[in-house]
């Protein structure tokens, strides 16, 4: 091995081991940069707006209910809707994750929406809600953090679960199955 080629061997290692030294600030900036382009936010959820967004998209009704967590009046129009839909998936009216399906619907007579288990029940995250003074389960959408309604357990209805997802209408958006309109022409 000559002189030379050892120098040049010094050389190269002592870049290296500077390259591997980076200056302490500029550390986080190369690691975020080598493992992702956008910065991850932790549990988050994934579709996340701004509050000014949210209310250029939202009718004021489903802002109130998915985004300030408000009930909407029970037995009204969403519900008589909803006692009519047939077969399909209702997903969330504010980023459209798919959450519940027609299969696990039923009526609870109470004048909302309900359904005894999640369909997508990645999309579906609950939480302690004491806001009344009792302690809830408040039910969410996992992707954008809406407020859904608040699910309650062990009531006697005579379903698999004996859990009532009780359910703001507003909250969802029904897609029937077949994927759309046309579904009903021959
Ligand atoms: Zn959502």
């Amino acid at each position: 091995m000559s002189h030379a080629f050892n120098r040049l061997l010094l050389a190269v290692l002592a870049g290296v081991v500077a390259a591997c030294r980076p200056e302490p600030t500029a550390a986080p900036i190369t690691a975020m940069k080598s493992n992702s382009s956008t910065p991850i936010t932790n549990s988050a959820p994934s579709a996340v707006k701004s509050d000014e967004d949210w209310r250029k998209t939202l009718t004021p009704q489903q802002y109130r209910v998915l985004r300030q967590a408000g009930t909407e009046a029970p037995f009204g129009a969403t519900y008589e809707e909803f006692k009519k839909q047939g077969a399909g998936t209702y997903v969330c009216g504010g980023c459209g994750a798919e959450l519940f399906s027609s299969k696990e619907k039923f009526d609870s007579h109470c004048g909302w929406p309900s359904f005894y288990d999640p369909a997508n029940a990645k999309n579906v995250i609950t939480r302690e809600d004491k806001s009344l003074g009792s302690v809830r389960t408040e039910v969410l959408c996992a992707q954008c953090g809406g407020h859904l309604g608040h699910v309650f357990k062990g009531e006697g209805f005579p379903t698999p679960t004996d859990k009532r997802y009780c359910i703001n209408g507003v909250s969802l958006k029904f897609v029937p199955t077949g994927g759309g309109t046309n579904s009903g022409k021959p």
